[in-house]
C-alpha cells in the first residue's frame, strides 16, 4: 500500500480527490504504480479538472497535515 507521502489530495474546494499510486487513474489511462511526480504535466484532477499544482501530499513535508499542525 502507498505511503501517505505518495498519496496526493486535490486542494480544490469541494473536491478532495485523492491520487493513489496503487490505483493510478483509469479515467486518464494512468496505470497502477505510477507515482504522482511521474504523472504528465498536463494531467488533471479526474473530478474537478484542477492541475497538478493544486495537489498536496497527504503526509510528509508540504503536506496538508504538516500545514495544519
Ligand atoms: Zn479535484
Amino acid at each position: 500500500m502507498a505511503k501517505a507521502e505518495e498519496m496526493y489530495q486535490c486542494q480544490s474546494v469541494n473536491c478532495g480527490c485523492i491520487y493513489d499510486p496503487d490505483r493510478g487513474d483509469r479515467k486518464s489511462k494512468v496505470p497502477k504504480g505510477v507515482c504522482f511526480a511521474d504523472l504528465p504535466d498536463d494531467w488533471r484532477c479526474p473530478i474537478c479538472g484542477a492541475t497538478k499544482k493544486n495537489f498536496r501530499p497527504l503526509g510528509g513535508p508540504g503536506s496538508t497535515a504538516a500545514a495544519s499542525a
